[in-house]
């Protein structure tokens, strides 16, 4: 890999946004990857290696109930991928609220971790814009850190690739 140091990269955004999907195409074809499901009912984190790249893929729509399980992800993270679903404009104030409830979190708050977003699912007739997602995301508070969006069509992977370079750049 082109890293010589452990990175832990969490992919984040509600159910349904594309992360499983999306993930598939960064995720070596081989079976040699890790692959868990923790056991907890209703509660489910998928994580998987790659190189040196460590990657945790939480649900941000699952129940309030699980969330203090979540700081043990957010302590140790250099990286944010958080993928919104460009067509889903009912749910992307949600999307927005979660995306605060991270950016505030004493784990996160003061940290430069880069986050990049996927305006997901752009085949789809009427999606978002980047410029759109970003603008109703309200992403030109983030000030701390630097953040990237690009759209995706996590299906085919068009749009994957160009949006990890971003990220892998800035974890050089
Ligand atoms: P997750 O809950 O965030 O892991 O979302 P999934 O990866 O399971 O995807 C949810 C649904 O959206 C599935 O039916 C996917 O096939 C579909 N989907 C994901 N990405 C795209 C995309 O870029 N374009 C389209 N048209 N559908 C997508």
């Amino acid at each position: 890999g082109f890293l010589h140091y452990e990175v832990k990269i969490l992919v984040i955004g509600l159910d349904n946004s594309g992360k499983t999907t999306l993930i598939n195409h960064i995720k070596p074809s081989n079976t040699s990857s890790t692959f868990e499901v923790t056991p907890t009912v209703g509660y489910q984190v998928e994580e998987f290696s790659k190189h040196n790249l460590n990657f945790t893929i939480l649900d941000m729509s699952g129940e309030s109930r699980y969330r203090n399980l979540w700081e043990t992800y957010y302590e140790n993270v250099q990286a944010i991928i958080f993928v919104v679903d460009s067509t889903d404009k009912v749910r992307m104030c949600v999307a927005r609220d979660e995306l605060d409830e991270l950016l505030n979190h004493d784990h996160v708050k003061d940290r430069t971790c880069p986050i990049l977003f996927f305006a997901n699912k752009m085949d789809v007739p009427g999606a978002c814009t980047p410029v759109d997602t970003m603008k109703s995301m309200g992403l030109e508070r983030i000030t701390n850190k630097a953040w990237h969006i690009t759209s995706s069509n996590a299906i085919t992977g068009l749009g994957v690739d160009e949006g990890v370079e971003w990220l892998a750049e800035k974890l050089i």
